[in-house]
Parts: structure tokens; sequence; C-alpha cells
């Protein structure tokens, strides 16, 4: 048995001449370490649901990503942080949504599927939870990032909320995801996010949603998705593709196509996701003009890309 990997850190208007080399050096550097993380797991006979955790833990960790260390600046000058997590053999699923605080959010989805009688937990109540549960927490400090920081700053005092490293009409996510195949023929999947700059404090983006930003079926697929969430929503994006396959017969590829160049664009959505099958397919489609991501299947070399 085989397995598959597939991360990203985000889609959005990512253009090679806006790119200093040196910056371009640590994407790249920083994706393929978090891939890394996660390859050793499936190489080792280890579950896709470890695999997507560690991988974007990885990512989390990371301050390029815009997702647990990297996340961005809500209206009021805090985190306010999202994930979840699904598996596709008995579709259990877990999410977090306006965290603050915390240093990994996909740990504490996961600890919500597994140690709670619940899918979803937010705000105070997911912040008890991961105290119960001894879940890491870091000082304000270790979120503030100079660069997130000032992106902010110019466009604190308007009513613009934006994506992740936007500038002006440029729309950039840096939302991190994961999506696996193990060799005993699991799927999952995994997203987690600071949401957008400077959006109103509650708001609750795709990313934790089960079904919008994040779904794993064995029957059909597993998808992490990055974008404007507000689109993603109304396009119950990651359950769309399942749905297509399932029901329609379509490909992974096919699918995904469908959702993100089809539907997506017909609601003015942007974004990309990321998708496996039960096969070993891998679709890493995006409407933006580039999309954070790498993948790797067992036996074939790893590939990290940003543009389109
Ligand atoms: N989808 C995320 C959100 O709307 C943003 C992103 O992908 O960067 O919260």
């Amino acid at each position: 048995m085989s397995f598959t990997l597939a991360i990203h850190g985000g889609a959005g208007t990512i253009l090679k001449s806006s790119m200093t080399a040196d910056k371009e050096k640590a994407y790249t550097q920083a994706l393929a370490e978090a891939l890394r993380i996660g390859e050793q797991i499936l190489s080792s006979n280890g579950t896709s649901l470890d695999a997507v955790e560690a991988a974007v833990i990885s990512l989390e960790n990371c301050p390029l990503f815009n997702a647990g260390k990297g996340s961005v600046f809500n209206a009021t000058g805090g985190h306010e942080m999202d994930a979840s997590i699904m598996e596709g053999q008995h579709l259990m699923a877990g999410a977090v949504s306006l965290v603050e605080g915390l240093k990994n959010p996909i740990q504490l989805a996961r600890m919500v599927m597994e140690k709670s009688e619940h899918v979803f937990l937010a705000g105070k109540g997911a912040l008890d939870f991961a105290q119960r549960m001894n879940a890491t927490f870091e000082k304000p400090e270790y979120f503030h990032d100079e660069f997130r920081y000032n992106q902010w700053q110019r466009i604190k005092d308007s009513d613009h909320f934006q994506l992740d490293h936007s500038e002006e009409k440029d729309r950039k996510f840096g939302t991190v995801g994961a999506v696996a195949l193990d060799v005993h023929g699991n799927i999952a999947a995994a997203t987690s996010t600071g949401g957008m700059t400077n959006k109103r404090f509650g708001r609750v983006g795709d990313s934790p949603m089960i079904g919008a930003g994040t779904y794993a079926n064995n029957t059909t697929c597993a998808v992490s998705c990055t974008g404007s969430g507000e689109f993603f929503i109304r396009g119950v994006v990651a359950y769309d593709v399942s749905c297509l396959m399932e029901y329609k017969g379509l490909s992974l590829q096919a699918a995904c196509d469908e959702v993100i160049h089809q539907r997506l664009l017909k609601i003015n959505g942007d974004g990309g996701l990321i998708a496996v099958d039960t096969k070993g397919n891998i679709a890493l489609p995006f409407n933006t003009e580039g999309m954070y991501r790498a993948s790797v299947r067992s036996g074939e070399k790893a590939e990290v890309l940003i543009y389109k």
C-alpha cells in the first residue's frame, strides 16, 4: 500500500515579480520541512490523521504562514484562530474557532474530536476545554509579527478586511492545511488559520467549518481549502468536491476543477484547495495567481510549488 501527502500555505496574488529570492527560499524551505515531517509519519506506517496534524503544526509554528504563530491581526488587534481536522474512515471530526493565545489550534481541534463528545467548540468554551486538556498557551508577544502588524495598521481604521498578505487589490491567503492517504487506506484533512486581517472580532471563516474548509471521507476524498472564507462557506466547497465524486462519479481532478474554476468563480470566490483520494490521486487547484503548496507520493520525489 502506498501513501500520499499534500500541504498548502495559502493561495492568492503570489507573483514571482514581487518575491525576493530570500523570501522564496524561506517559503520553499518551510513547506519542504512540513512535508518531510508528515511524510516521515506516513512512511513509517503512521496514520493520515497523525501526518496531517504534524504537518499543520509545523506550519503553525512558522511565522510565514497565517496560522498559529503567524496569525493575522483582527479589528481589535487580537488574534482569533480557527482550525479543524477530519478523518475519512469513521467521519470523525473536530473543530475550534475564535481561540486566542493557543500555540497549536489544530491540536485542540483533534482533542475536541477525540476527547470530547462534541465536534465544534468556539471562543471561551474552547479555551476552557484547552486548559482542561493542558494545551500549550503562548503570551501575546509570541503572536506579534511586525509584518502582520504593519499590514493591519494600514487598514485598521477602515471597515475593510482583507486576506493575509493582501496589499490593496492583491489578495493572498496564508491559511495552512494538509491532506493525506496512509498505507492503511485511510484519508484525513486538517486546516488552520488566523483568518483575515482586520476581520471583525467574532468572525468565523470556512477553515473550522466541516464541509466548507475541511472534509474527509474514505469513499471520496480529503480536502483542505484556502481563500476568501465567506465564499467557501457559501459554496460548501470541501463537501461539494466530495459530492461531485460521490453523486456524479467525477474523478478527483474533475470535481476539484468544477468547484474551483466554475462554481466558486460564479459567486466571485477566490482561492484554492488541496485534495487526495484513496487511490492516491492528488489535485491542487486554485483560481488565484499562486498557492503555496507541496506534495509527495511514496516512492516519488517531493514537489514544492508556489506560482501557477
Ligand atoms: N479561508 C481563510 C478564512 O477565510 C483565509 C485564508 O484562506 O487565508 O478565514
